[in-house]
C-alpha cells in the first residue's frame, strides 16, 4: 500500500495512474484478442484446408464403383459443408469452450475459498447440468446426422437436375422437381430447426439447474448469516461470484450443442476417408517398363462388391499390335473386362497380364501411363481445348496437340472456336456436339501414343462420318497400339484381326470376321440383322464400322 502511496502520489495522480492503466489493459485486450482471432483463424482454415486436401486425395484413391454407389451431391456436402462445420469448432467452439471451463474452475475455487458449505451447495447444479449435458448432446448428434443426410440429399437432387436440365425441360418435369427439391429442402430446415430446439433446451436447462443452485444458495446463506456463520459481506462477495458463473456455464452450454454438431460432421468425413481403395499397389509394386503390349487374361473371374459373378474363367490372349473387336449382349460383361486392364479392380480369381507381367506386381500409374482410353461417356474438363487433349501427357508440346487434333479432325471444328486451342471449355464441354467431344477424347487417347488402346463404344452417338473418321484414327497405320474395341454394331467387322464374342461373362467365340460368320451362327445372325438396320437408316454406302 506504501508502495502504491509513493507511486501515485496525490489522490489526482491515483486518479490519472488508474484511468491509464485502464486503458493499457483496454489496448492490451484488444491486441490479445486480434491477435487470439487471427491465429486461430489461421491454423483453423490450414488444419481444414489441409483435411479437405487429404479427402480429395483418398476420393481419387477409390475405384469407380465407390461413385457410382455413392451420389455426387452427398460426396460434395461433405467435402465442403461438414468440414466447414468442423473449422467453426476449431475456430470457435473449442476456444470458447476452453476459456469458460478456465473461468468456471477459477470462480469455483474463489468460492470454495470463501464458504466451503455453500460451494459444496452450488454443486448441486452439477448433476442436472451433466446429465442435460450428456443427454441433449447425444439428441443433437442424432438430429444433426439426419439434417446433414437431408442436406446430402438436397445436394444430390441439385446435382441431378442440373446435369439433366435440357431432359427435364423437354419432359416437362420443372414443376414435378421443383415440389421433389422442396419436399427434400422443407425436411431440412426442419431437421435443422429441430438441432436449434435442442440447443436452447441445453441452454435453458442449464439455466435452471444455475437458478435452483442460487436458490438453495440465498436460503443456506442467509440462514447463516443470521445465525453469524458468515458475513453478510461474504454472502454478497459469494453471490456475485455465482453470477459471474452463469454467464460462463450458458455459453459452455451453448458451445456443447455446436461441438455436438461438428462431432457429426467430423465423423461423416472420417467414414469417407475410412473407405478403404478396393485396388492398391503392392508394397513391393514395380514400375511396369514400356510394353510392347500383349495382354493375356488367365482363366479370370471376377465379382462386383456386390457379390454380382460378371466374368467366369475368361481365358483371352490378345497378341501385341493386334486389333481386336469385342462383341456381345448388353450387360455381358466387356466393359468390366476393360476395367480390369485398366486395374480399377483385380481379378478375384485368375490373372491379367501384359508382356508376361502380373498387373498386381507393377504400380496402377506406370500401366495406365501406357494405355489410352476412350469411354462411351466423353468426359471433357473445364479446362482450353489443348490441355483437355494434353490431359495426360500435360509436358506435350502445342505443336503435338495440334498434329493430334489435325489426325483426329478436331482441327476444324477448333479453330472456328473463339480462341481456337485456348478455348475454355464449359464443365463437360456441353457447348461441343458429341462427335466434337469424342473427337477430342480421341486425341487425348493417342496423344502419348499409348501401346495399349481401349475403346469402349467410342462411336455410339455418332453419324456416319464422324464414326468414320474416328474409326479411322484408331486403325491408322502410324498407330501401332494394341487395340481393343467393344462394338455393339457389327459393321466392317473385317477391319479387325479378330471378333472376340461375349455372352453372360463367357466368351463364346474368338476367330476374323470370316471364320466367325461360317464358324458361329448367333455371330452370323446378328450381323446380317445389323447390316440390314444399317442399310435400312443410311443406305449401303454409309456403312461403317462400330
Ligand atoms: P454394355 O454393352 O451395355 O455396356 P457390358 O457388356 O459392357 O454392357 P458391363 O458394363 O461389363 O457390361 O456389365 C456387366 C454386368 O456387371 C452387368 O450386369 C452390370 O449390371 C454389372 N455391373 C457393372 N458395373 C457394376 C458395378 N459397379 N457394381 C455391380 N455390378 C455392376
Amino acid at each position: 500500500m506504501r508502495v502504491l502511496d509513493r507511486v501515485a502520489g496525490t489522490p489526482m495522480n491515483a486518479l490519472t495512474w488508474a484511468c491509464g492503466a485502464i486503458i493499457v489493459m483496454v489496448v492490451l485486450d484488444g491486441l490479445f484478442n486480434y491477435w487470439r482471432d487471427i491465429l486461430l483463424a489461421q491454423t483453423g482454415q490450414r488444419i481444414v484446408g489441409r483435411l479437405r486436401q487429404d479427402v480429395f486425395k483418398h476420393l481419387q484413391t477409390l475405384p469407380p464403383s465407390e461413385f457410382e454407389s455413392r451420389r455426387t451431391g452427398d460426396l460434395l456436402t461433405r467435402l465442403t459443408g461438414d468440414i466447414i462445420m468442423l473449422r467453426q469448432m476449431l475456430t470457435d467452439a473449442l476456444v470458447t469452450f476452453g476459456q469458460a471451463v478456465l473461468l468456471v474452475l477459477g470462480l469455483g475455487i474463489a468460492m470454495f475459498c470463501l464458504s466451503v458449505k455453500l460451494g459444496l451447495i452450488t454443486l448441486i447444479a452439477v448433476p442436472l447440468t451433466v446429465w442435460a449435458t450428456v443427454r441433449i448432446s447425444r439428441q443433437i448428434r442424432q438430429v444433426t446426422r439426419q439434417a446433414r443426410e437431408k442436406e446430402s440429399a438436397v445436394a444430390n437432387i441439385a446435382h441431378d437436375v442440373i446435369s439433366a436440365m435440357p431432359i427435364i425441360q423437354a419432359f416437362n418435369r420443372e414443376t414435378a422437381e421443383k415440389e421433389r427439391f422442396a419436399r427434400y429442402n422443407r425436411s431440412t430446415i426442419r431437421a435443422g430447426v429441430r438441432a436449434t430446439r435442442l440447443e436452447s433446451k441445453l441452454y435453458r436447462t442449464v439455466a435452471i439447474s444455475s437458478a435452483l443452485a442460487m436458490c438453495a444458495i440465498l436460503f443456506v446463506g442467509v440462514r447463516s448469516v443470521v445465525h453469524e456463520e458468515m458475513t453478510a459481506g461474504d454472502l454478497l462477495v459469494f453471490i456475485a461470484y455465482m453470477r459471474g458463473l452463469s454467464k460462463p456455464m450458458r455459453r459452455i452450454s451453448k458451445v456443447t450443442g455446436q461441438i455436438a454438431k461438428a462431432t457429426t460432421c467430423g465423423q461423416r468425413v472420417m467414414e469417407l476417408l475410412n473407405i478403404q481403395p478396393m485396388v492398391q499397389d503392392a508394397p513391393d509394386a514395380s514400375e511396369l517398363p514400356p510394353v510392347a503390349g500383349g495382354i493375356y487374361f488367365e482363366q479370370v473371374d471376377f465379382a462386383y462388391p456386390d457379390g454380382r459373378r460378371v466374368l467366369h474363367a475368361v481365358q483371352l490372349d490378345i497378341a501385341a499390335g493386334e486389333r481386336v473387336a469385342i462383341v456381345g449382349h448388353s450387360g455381358a460383361g466387356k466393359s468390366t473386362l476393360i476395367k480390369l486392364l485398366l486395374r480399377f479392380y483385380d481379378p478375384t480369381d485368375g490373372r491379367v497380364l501384359v508382356d508376361g507381367v502380373d498387373l498386381r506386381s507393377v504400380t496402377r500409374q506406370s500401366l495406365r501411363r501406357q494405355i489410352g482410353w476412350v469411354h462411351q461417356d466423353t468426359v471433357l474438363f473445364g479446362l482450353t481445348v489443348a490441355e483437355n487433349i494434353a490431359l495426360a501427357h500435360p509436358d506435350a508440346s502445342r505443336e503435338q496437340v495440334i498434329e493430334m487434333a489435325r489426325r483426329v479432325q478436331a482441327d476444324r471444328f477448333i479453330d472456328t472456336l473463339p480462341e481456337g486451342y485456348d478455348t475454355l471449355l464449359g464443365q463437360s464441354a456441353l457447348t461441343l456436339s458429341g462427335g466434337e467431344r469424342q473427337r477430342l477424347a480421341l486425341a487425348r487417347a493417342l496423344l502419348h501414343q499409348p501401346r495399349i488402346l481401349l475403346l469402349d463404344e467410342p462411336a455410339t452417338g455418332l453419324d456416319a462420318v464422324t464414326r468414320r473418321i474416328v474409326s479411322e484414327t484408331w486403325m491408322a497405320s502410324e498407330n501401332q497400339a494394341t487395340t481393343i474395341v467393344i462394338c455393339h454394331r457389327l459393321h466392317e467387322m473385317d477391319r479387325f484381326d479378330r471378333v472376340i464374342l461375349f455372352d453372360q461373362g463367357r466368351i463364346v467365340a474368338a476367330a476374323p470376321h470370316h471364320e466367325m460368320l461360317r464358324q458361329c451362327p448367333d455371330y452370323a445372325q446378328a450381323y446380317e440383322a445389323d447390316r440390314m438396320e444399317a442399310d435400312a437408316i443410311t443406305g449401303p454406302e454409309d456403312r461403317v464400322s462400330c
